[in-house]
Order: structure tokens, then C-alpha cells, then sequence
């Protein structure tokens, strides 16, 4: 089990959970801002009403009719709540409301300038000294010579945010709750299939590689990931396969040469004493032979796994192909004739290649066993070297033996397959596909068709641009 706080779940539940937060306070803070601004716009608005009242009351009863007013409207309202005074331009106070609650707030000299300056109501927010609370001060004239200030207590304000923030860091921690679990049951919900993979994974063996991811269809990234994963082990598995049969095959065919090795051996042991040389001789001879045989199939299973991982040296140097395939030709005519097979050709002449010469004819040579071999006496076998056309040289080699089985079509190029009819022929299963092997490391392809009505056609098909046609 991976640790809890470096798995994908907890990163995204904490992204999930953070930027909920975040979203969150941004959120608080935009309301919490419009609020006390809308809250701030309303005091003022309260205050320049009671200017309003001051102005009246001075053009009706003059400044007596003033003084009155400030003490009954703080009174009223409450004089821990509200004071006012009225002082001249000169800063000189002539009447305000009972002030003892308001001793400590004095006339701001800058504000009455700025007022005097532009005549048109200061508003300011001051902390009330000894007081646990801020005031909204005004400054405005309620006639031509009489300033007028005012403030008005703001606790009912800051109690009103302070509960608002108190209810927001509830809701806060409410909502890193949320977000956390219900971050966590999606990214568990989103990641449960990468959960299934890994299981299958581990649950995965050399010997048990029957196991499959469950894919749900509905096309999503993780869909996709189980059906490229259950691919995957597809092909291991079928890997996994043909390297057994593989080993198995070389078991096998390992052991019949050996075996006969070791008879060789032991009949020479147990021969009689006196017994003629030339048996000896004889069975040295066999033992020579079979190791040969072994030798062959080792260093053939070399070149073609080599040529498979890429490491196999082959040495291209020109070489004039039509007079290789000649050679090849008049090489396997003994064969033919023991088996009084009509063998024929038609190659073009003057073909050279840029080709690695032994390997090509190897290559060659294994068609041309083959054909001689598989072909019954009195058949046909027919080799042709001709222009393939689209920049290709086709090497063929035709013959009318029994063909290839249709279901074993895709099966003859692998390492060691031998069709069931061909088991009573001797042979290795490793001749097509070490020519097939050489084919591609010169660029090319070997491929088989069968004939109508009986019989195998081999292509070597080799690109052009490797060839110079004289
Ligand atoms: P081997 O000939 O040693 O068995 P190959 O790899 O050369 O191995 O051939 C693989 C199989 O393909 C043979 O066992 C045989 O069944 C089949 N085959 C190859 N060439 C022919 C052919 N010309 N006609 C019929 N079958 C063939």
C-alpha cells in the first residue's frame, strides 16, 4: 500500500479542499467589503439627514433654535449614541449635545480646513479614545458660519460584521469538511479503476497471466488505460507462450541428436575387443555428423535471435545476385535428379545487389531445400530472379508439392514450427525463419502463397533501392 499522503487522493482532495477555501474566503471578502461599505454609506446618509434638520431649525429660529436641537435630538437618539456640535469657521464651539460621553473626541483642525476649502460635507472614521469603538464623523455647514460636527457611535455596526465573521469561520470550517470528503469520495469514485489495474497487476504471475482488467466501455481515460493494459497482457501472454514453445522445441530437438551422440558412444564402449577399425572410424564419423547438426541448429537459433534484437553483423558488399542464384541452382540439381524432380529456371542476368553474399544464399538455399524436400519425385520445382516492378527484385521459387495448410499459413515463418504432415521429413522448423529473417535485415520481405491446384510459391521480395540493375 502506498502512503496515505502521497497518493493522487489526498493531493486532490487537498487541491479540492484548498481551492474551495480560497474560492471561499475571496467570496467573504467581496461581500464582506460591500457590506460595511453599504453600512457606512447608510450613517452618512443618517448624518447629512440630521444636517438637514440643523439647517431648518437655523433659518427658522436662528442659532438658539440650533443649540436646542442638538441636545433634544442626542437626547432622543441616545447620547452615548450621537453628539453634535456647533463651532464657527474659527474652530470656536458655541453649543453642542451633553458631551461627557464624548469628552475625548476632539475637533479635527484638517478636516474643518478641507471642509472650509472645497464647503462640502468631511466624513471621516475615528477610533473614540477609552472607547472599544470606532465613529463616523461629519463636518458640514448648517449655515453660512456655522459648522456643524457630528458622530455617531459605530457599534452596532462592528458587531454586526463581527458576527458576520463569526458565522463565516463556522461556514468555513464547514466547508473544508465538505470539501475535503466529498474531495475525496470523487477522487476515490475517479481513481478506483486505476485501483482495479494495480490489482490486477499484482496479482499478475508468469504463471498466471490469464487475469484481466475490468473495462467499463464508456470510453474515459481510464477505460482507455484498462483496454491498453488488458492489450498488453495480451501480448505478453502470447509471448510468454512462444517462448515456452520455444524452449520446448529446442528441448526436443536438442535431445534426438544427443541421444544418438550418446549411442554412438556407448556402442563404441560395449564394441568387442579386436572389432575392426574402420567401425570405430565409422561411429566417430556418425558422432561427427550429429554434432555438426547441433552445431547448425545453435548457430542458426543465434543469427536469427541476434537479427531479431538488432545485433546481428551483416556485411553488405556488392555481388552479382543472378550469378549467386545460378550457383545455388546448379548446387541442388543432384538432389533434384534423385528424386527425378524437373528442375528449372529463369533468371535475369546481370543483377547485382548490395547484399550480405553468404546470407542471401543461405537464405535461398533453405526455399530450395525445402522445395526439393516437400516436393514428391517426378514433381516440378521452378526458380525465377525477375524485376518485381515498384522498385523490388523477386527472388521465387515455385514447386508442386502438397503447399502449404491453410491454417498453418500464418505459422511456418515462427522459430521450430513444422506442419504435422511434414514431421516424418527431417528438418528443423528454423530454415524459413532464418530466411525470412535475412530477407528483412536486407530491407525486404518473404512471404508464401499456394498454387492451384497443388504446390508453394516462396517470394523474397527485396527493395530496389538496395540493388543496382546492371
Ligand atoms: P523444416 O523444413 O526444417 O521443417 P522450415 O522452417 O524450413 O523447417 O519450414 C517450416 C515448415 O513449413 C515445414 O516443416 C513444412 O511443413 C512447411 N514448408 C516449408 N516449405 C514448404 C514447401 N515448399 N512445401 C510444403 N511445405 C513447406
Amino acid at each position: 500500500m502506498p502512503d496515505f499522503f502521497k497518493t493522487i487522493a489526498f493531493k486532490l482532495t487537498v487541491w479540492y479542499a484548498g481551492i474551495f477555501s480560497i474560492s471561499s474566503c475571496v467570496a467573504f471578502g467581496l461581500f464582506y467589503f460591500l457590506t460595511s461599505q453599504t453600512l457606512i454609506a447608510q450613517i452618512d446618509q443618517d448624518l447629512l439627514e440630521k444636517a438637514g434638520y440643523f439647517r431648518t431649525v437655523i433659518r427658522r429660529n436662528g442659532i438658539v433654535g440650533a443649540q436646542n436641537l442638538a441636545v433634544i435630538e442626542a437626547q432622543a437618539a441616545g447620547e452615548k449614541q450621537i453628539f453634535f456640535r456647533l463651532l464657527y469657521p474659527t474652530g470656536e464651539v458655541f453649543a453642542s449635545s451633553h458631551m461627557s460621553y464624548w469628552k475625548e473626541v476632539a475637533i479635527n483642525e484638517q478636516a474643518v480646513k478641507r471642509l472650509m476649502q472645497k464647503r462640502v460635507p468631511v466624513f471621516q472614521t475615528v477610533p473614540v479614545k477609552g472607547q472599544d469603538q470606532n465613529a463616523r464623523m461629519m463636518y458640514t455647514f448648517v449655515s453660512h458660519n456655522v459648522i456643524l460636527q457630528t458622530g455617531l457611535a459605530m457599534a452596532a455596526h462592528a458587531r454586526f460584521l463581527s458576527g458576520f465573521k463569526k458565522i463565516f469561520s463556522i461556514s468555513l470550517g464547514f466547508v473544508i469538511l465538505f470539501s475535503g470528503a466529498s474531495g475525496m469520495f470523487l477522487s476515490r469514485q475517479a481513481l478506483s479503476g486505476m485501483t482495479a489495474i494495480t490489482h490486477t497487476a499484482q496479482t499478475i504471475s508468469g504463471s498466471n497471466l490469464a487475469q484481466r482488467v475490468p473495462e467499463t466501455g464508456h470510453g474515459d481515460e481510464l477505460d482507455v488505460l484498462a483496454h491498453t493494459f488488458n492489450r498488453m497482457l495480451d501480448r505478453i501472454s502470447a509471448l510468454v507462450k512462444s517462448i515456452r514453445e520455444i524452449s520446448d522445441n529446442i528441448a526436443h530437438d536438442l535431445k534426438s541428436p544427443l541421444t544418438r551422440i550418446r549411442g554412438f558412444a556407448e556402442l563404441a564402449l560395449v564394441q568387442e575387443d579386436g572389432n575392426e577399425l574402420d567401425t570405430y572410424k565409422s561411429m566417430a564419423a556418425n558422432t561427427i555428423e550429429e554434432s555438426d547438426r547441433l552445431l547448425d541448429m545453435i548457430n542458426t537459433m543465434l543469427v536469427i535471435s541476434r537479427a531479431e534484437a538488432g545485433e546481428a553483423q551483416f556485411n553488405l558488399e556488392t555481388m552479382d545476385l543472378s550469378q549467386m542464384v545460378e550457383g545455388a541452382w546448379e548446387l541442388f540439381v543432384p538432389l533434384a535428379e534423385d528424386k527425378s524432380i524437373v528442375f528449372t529456371r529463369s533468371v535475369a542476368k546481370g543483377i547485382s545487389v548490395n547484399a550480405d553474399g553468404p546470407m542471401l544464399q543461405r537464405a535461398f538455399s533453405n526455399l530450395l531445400d525445402n522445395a526439393l524436400k516437400y516436393t514428391p519425385e517426378n514433381g516440378h520445382v521452378h526458380v525465377v530472379l525477375e524485376n518485381g516492378g515498384d522498385d523490388f527484385v523477386n527472388l521465387r521459387v515455385e514447386d508442386d508439392g502438397p503447399g502449404i495448410d491453410p491454417d498453418s499459413l500464418d505459422q511456418i515463418f515462427q522459430r521450430f514450427f513444422r506442419a504435422e504432415s511434414s514431421r516424418t521429413t527431417p528438418g528443423t522448423g528454423l530454415g524459413l525463419s532464418l530466411a525470412k529473417t535475412i530477407a528483412e535485415q536486407h530491407g525486404g520481405s518473404l512471404f508464401v502463397e499456394n498454387r492451384n491446384p497443388s504446390g508453394a510459391v516462396f517470394t523474397m521480395r527485396l527493395p530496389y533501392r538496395n540493388f543496382t540493375i546492371i
